[in-house]
């Protein structure tokens, strides 16, 4: 998402005060799930991930995969500008929806194999991922007409002005753009996983989370906690005054063109969050997955724990009235 980083480099540090880690307690965020789990089925998912792949391989896999797993289930959520089908795959029937999108722009590879290591980790029965009350969907590649070389090879490419991004027309929607949000609208999903990154670029480039809004600073906390053992370098600059290294809203960013973005409808449904990755040296392509996975699960469990706080307690049954 090369949109954000300048505007990240000239953000002005509005914080007054940034919350130390020590003061932040695994018992303040009341998830099942300790951070060292999390990093461990992170890094237990990723593990096959030898390449980062391109957007056909993907697509590929995704359909082989629901071909030979009856409960993914694929479905067709519209066309890209060109006509191509955009493919979702539904895994689960858990209360609570959660949606991640692969490739919004161009050579953005890393949530393509993201969405692969997920997939398979449910059919194979991870126990952390089946756990979750959750029906999962996957948009494997949102954005196939931009990808070079027609999404049969990556090779690191650079945004085009000219072109609409698809998160970002919503005045002027592609197709791409109306399909995810038609879809969006019919399953709510209680947070969505864009899966933006900056390997697109081959440049090394300080990882950095971007968030519909401000999340309680024991969550940032929780995701740095998760990655860390990735290896990834964080951006130290410019930390949010209450998230603290490597966060910040979108909206404090990019000001009136928010609402022109799909964040600001998803947003509606539920926590929205961008996890931008770059190639490191020293750091692998699994450490790239394991990386956006840990951020997914930590978000997933906080959309969790806020569904769970939003539903009407069940009161006792009146103990006057006969039982049936
Ligand atoms: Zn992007």
């Amino acid at each position: 998402m090369n949109r954000f980083f300048p505007l990240l480099l000239t953000l002005l540090c509005a914080c007054t005060s940034v919350q130390s880690s020590q003061e932040l307690n695994e018992k303040e965020i009341q998830v099942g799930h300790t951070s060292e789990s999390i990093a461990t089925v992170a890094k237990s998912l990723s593990s096959r991930v030898d390449t980062i792949l391109p957007p056909l391989q993907v697509l590929r896999e995704c359909h082989v995969l629901a071909g030979a797993h009856e409960d993914i289930h694929e479905v067709e959520i519209g066309h890209t500008e060109s006509g191509h089908p955009l493919k979702a795959y539904e895994f689960g029937t858990g209360r609570t929806h959660v949606l991640l999108y692969g490739f919004p722009d161009p050579g953005e590879a890393v949530g393509g194999t993201t969405i692969l290591s997920l997939l398979h980790g449910l059919v194979s029965g991870n126990k952390h991922l089946l756990s979750l009350d959750v029906t999962w969907h996957f948009i494997p590649c949102l954005n196939l007409d931009d990808q070079p070389d027609g999404g049969r090879t990556l090779s690191p490419v650079f945004r085009d002005r000219s072109v609409r991004e698809v998160d970002w027309c919503v005045s002027n929607p592609r197709s791409e753009t109306k399909a995810l949000l038609d879809y969006a609208g019919k399953i709510s999903p209680a947070f969505t996983f864009p899966l933006h990154d900056e390997y697109h670029s081959g440049e090394a480039i300080p990882l950095y989370v971007v968030v519909s809004e401000c999340l309680d600073p024991a969550i940032s906390e929780r995701i740095r906690t998760c990655m860390h053992p990735f290896g990834l370098l964080l951006k130290e600059k410019d930390p949010h005054r209450v998230m603290g290294t490597a966060f910040n809203v979108l909206s404090d960013l990019v000001g009136n063109e928010y609402s022109n973005s799909t964040f600001s409808i998803l947003n509606e449904y539920g926590l929205v969050a961008v996890c931008e990755v770059s190639q490191q040296e020293g750091i692998s392509n699994s450490a790239l997955v394991a990386t956006q996975i840990s951020l997914g699960l930590v978000m997933i469990d906080a959309a969790l724990q806020k569904q769970a706080m939003s539903i009407e307690p069940i009161t006792a049954p009146d103990a006057d009235k006969p039982r049936r």
